[in-house]
């Protein structure tokens, strides 16, 4: 049993209480990734977000077919 001089025990300098940072982490940045950001920013105070794309922009769906977005009949 780890005792209170023992230096593998740790113990915080601040109380429990104290609310910790919202860490989030969100795969792709279409548009749920977009809202989740912009919620993020709006509702949260302390966090940390985190977003991930594998392609070279945001906007996943509407990017990749932007040029169909942006027809007469948008299809
Ligand atoms: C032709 C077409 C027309 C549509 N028209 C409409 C419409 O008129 N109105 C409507 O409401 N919806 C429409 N949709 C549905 C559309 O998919 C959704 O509106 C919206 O784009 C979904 O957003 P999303 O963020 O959930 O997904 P997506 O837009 O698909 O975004 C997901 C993102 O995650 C990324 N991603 C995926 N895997 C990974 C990974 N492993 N690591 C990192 N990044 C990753 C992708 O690159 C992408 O950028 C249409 C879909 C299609 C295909």
């Amino acid at each position: 049993m780890p005792h209170i001089n023992d230096p593998v025990m740790y113990v915080q300098d601040r109380p429990q209480c104290d609310p910790d940072q919202i860490r989030i982490i969100h795969v792709g940045m279409g548009a749920s990734g977009l809202l989740a950001a912009h919620k993020a920013k709006k509702m949260l105070s302390n966090y940390e977000l985190v977003c991930y794309e594998k392609n070279d922009t945001i906007g996943g769906t509407w990017f990749v077919y932007l040029d169909a977005a942006l027809s007469d009949d948008g299809c």
